[in-house]
Order: C-alpha cells, then structure tokens, then sequence
C-alpha cells in the first residue's frame, strides 16, 4: 500500500509516536507565508514560527526554488568529501561574525554539544585538564542531549538519566555577583543565552553581557554564546551580541539558521579552532549540500537590511496591540524580549492560565507558544506582514476574552 494511502489523524499520534510531546488537537498540512492550513481546511495565523525556525514564513519562494535546484544537484556528500554550498555558507557567515571557522551540524543541541566539547578541549589542550569547569544559568535551554540537558538550568529536563557530566555549576541568569562568586581559573567557559528564550523569554542587561565577557578575560574562560534561537535577524541584528558590544569566542546558532530545514553552526576565532585536529569531533550529516544551500539563501534573505529594520517595526506593531489588550483585560504584567522574541508575562493570578491561552488561541485560528509557565511567546516570521499581525491578534483578543469568561 502506497503511504499516502495509509488514514492519518491527531488520534495516530497517541498510537505510533513516543509520548515525549503532547501536541495541539489539530495536523497542520500546508503552509503559505504566515498562513497555515490544517487536515479540515482550517487557517491559521503562525506566530510561533515552528519556535523561532520559519523566519522567513513557510515555503518562502526563494527556498523553496533552491531546495528544487540543489535536490536535483546533490543532497549529501559526508565530511569525506567537502561540498561547495557548505563552503559558501561558512565563508558567509565568517563575513557576517566576529567567527573565523564554522562547524556545521543538524540541530541547536548538537551545535551546542560541539560548542561545549570544545570548550572543554581548548582548557585542556592550552592550560590544564582540570580547566573544566562550566557556569551556566537556572532556566538556561541549550538542548536534549545529556551534555546540554545538563548544561542548562532546568532540572526537570536533566534529572532522572542517570550520572551527568560533571563540573557545570549554575547561578542565577542577570546577576553578575552570583558569576564572580564562582569563577575561577579552573573555570573554562561562561555558557548563556544573550536572550533566555524557553527559560521565558528574558533578555540579558548590558551590563550582565559586558561583565561575563571580563570575567571570562580576567580567567581565561571562554564567552560561549547560544543564539541558536536568538541569532539569524531574530533581535533585529543578525546575531543579539552585536546589541551589547561584545564579541563571544563561541557562538551556536541553528532554528532559523534553515528557515525550516534543519542545520546548525558553531562559529568560533582561528585560534581556539587551532586546537582541533581531524577525527576530534564530527557528524555524518552536518554540512551537508542540501541543509547548506537553503540556509545560505536563508542568510543571503535574512541578512539584508531591509529584513533587519524590518523587524523592529513588527515588534512595534505586536507592543501596541498587546498593550492595547492589556488596557482591556488587565492580563499581563509585562512584554518583554528584543525583536521578534517577545514574552507577554501573565500577571501571577492568571499564571496558571498559558496553556489554556495557548489552546484557545488556536481554536481562535492563530498559534503561539509558551514559554516557562507564566509567558506567552511569540516568535512569528520576521517577514510577517503587518494585515498578518493584525488578523492574528484580533483572534488571539477573542481567545483571551474566551479563557477569561471560562
Ligand atoms: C531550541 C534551542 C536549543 C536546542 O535546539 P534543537 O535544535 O532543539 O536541538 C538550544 N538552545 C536554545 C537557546 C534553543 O532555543
């Protein structure tokens, strides 16, 4: 029997998936732009972006032409063999960054687990094997592997596996005092996200940003940056650190970095690269032609300055009408973020109500996220159009009024 023939439902997930997700009642079949379709013919408004990835909306037509071009060129090579759309997309990003040499890989963990290795590497090769030692932050999201779950601050997502790599010590995000009470030359890498965004969508001071990357010099400790969600115009810079004047020795970037295929990067300078060697680390699939072509056209769309002003201007138009909810139904205690990473933090007595928001959102026609128990998270296009803003928000006002009558 032919696949498309086989009847698949919302109700086959709860049969042939693992239950590691617990996804909306709806299957999502077509995108156009900021525009989805479910099996029922139903429209809905994305603001979720598939988290921040489809930042150029969905089958952009540029993305779509060079998927085509390069599927019918070749998809996959192995690192046995470089390839020409890998080679293009590095030397564009090493003239966008402060970076001198990329490693590729498929997703933001092992982007991150690339990063954190290295890392490690570096104190050891350069200075001592028991420079190992890795600040990171409570409510930090860096990834599901072992090494990232464990990296980052959530304990509900690292307990429960067993032993986890050792030496990761976590102080509270945006407070300087907490890092300095802890560094110390046995201290190899300051990991964080310059905008927390799982962790509710927080943004780091300027002083924090500018405090770790002297810490790090005072110890020669590595500024490790996980823009993975952050990165790739979604601040309104190409990547969030060029808002707080520092320059990181590490950066991941991945989500948007494909529009919707999956890649990931690891930037860092020529010298801490010059510690590896072949055979040190690796991924069959990373860098491959196919994931490298389109996020090439991805950077070559993103990375313009009319996309970059682009997205301040959004961020306005949501500002005001959330602002213009909140006068109405007294929801939120804040809105926060920078670019088209936006939390509108829910006042502590309707904390409890974001997943019902997030469901009454999408009976509405429009889909958001969450993000921690109290934030709701937009991450749409950032190319969305202004009627698209406008459409969505006034069916997210409905579902509001709806929980908030329930
Ligand atoms: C999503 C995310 C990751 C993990 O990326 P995956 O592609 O899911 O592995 C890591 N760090 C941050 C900041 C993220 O937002």
């Amino acid at each position: 029997m032919a696949a498309e023939n086989i009847a698949v439902t919302r109700e086959t997930f709860d049969n042939v998936i693992l239950p590691v997700y617990a996804p909306a009642q709806f299957v999502p079949v077509k995108g156009k732009g900021s525009r989805v379709w479910d099996q029922q013919g139903k429209e809905y408004i994305d603001f979720s972006g598939g988290i921040a990835v489809t930042a150029l909306g969905h089958c952009h037509p540029a993305l779509v032409e060079t998927l085509k071009r390069q599927g019918e060129t070749l998809w996959h090579t192995s690192n046995v063999f470089t390839n020409e759309p890998a080679l293009r997309l590095a030397s564009k990003l090493i003239a966008a960054t402060f970076g001198d040499r990329v490693f590729f890989g498929n997703s933001g963990a092992e982007a991150n687990e690339a990063a954190f290795k290295l890392a490690r590497y570096y104190a050891c090769k350069k200075h001592s094997p028991f420079k190992s030692k890795i600040i990171a932050f409570h409510n930090a999201f860096h990834g599901r592997t072992l090494f990232t779950v464990s990296v980052g601050g959530q304990p509900k997502y690292s307990d429960g596996f067993g032993p986890k790599p050792a030496d990761i010590v976590h102080v509270p995000f945006n407070d300087l005092a907490a890092v300095k009470a802890v560094i110390d030359d046995h201290t190899c890498a300051i990991v964080v996200e310059p905008i927390q965004g799982e962790g509710g969508v927080m943004p780091a001071t300027p002083e924090f940003m500018q405090g770790l990357r002297a810490l790090c010099d005072e110890h020669n400790a590595l500024l490790v940056l996980d823009e993975v969600q952050s990165g790739m115009g979604r601040s309104g810079k190409l990547f969030s650190y060029e808002h707080y004047g520092i320059q990181p020795d590490i950066l991941t970037t991945a989500k948007a970095l494909g529009g919707g295929f999956p890649v990931s990067a690891m930037l860092t300078t020529h010298e801490i690269a010059s510690v590896m060697a072949p055979g040190v680390h690796g991924t069959t699939y990373g860098g491959n032609p196919l994931a490298c072509a389109i996020a090439e056209t991805a950077l070559d769309i993103i990375n313009t300055p009319a996309v970059l002003a682009g997205v301040e201007a959004r961020r306005q138009q949501f500002t005001d009408a959330l602002t213009a909810l909140d006068r109405e139904l007294g929801l939120f205690s804040e809105i926060r973020g920078k670019g088209l990473l936006m939390g509108a933090v829910l006042k502590p007595e309707h904390a409890s109500k974001a997943r019902d928001i997030l469901n009454a959102a999408a009976a509405e026609g429009v889909m958001i996220l969450t993000a921690g128990s109290d934030v709701i998270r937009f991450v749409p296009s950032l190319v969305i159009a202004p009627e698209e803003i406008d459409a969505g928000m006034t069916r997210f006002a409905a579902a509001l009024r709806k929980v908030l009558a329930a």
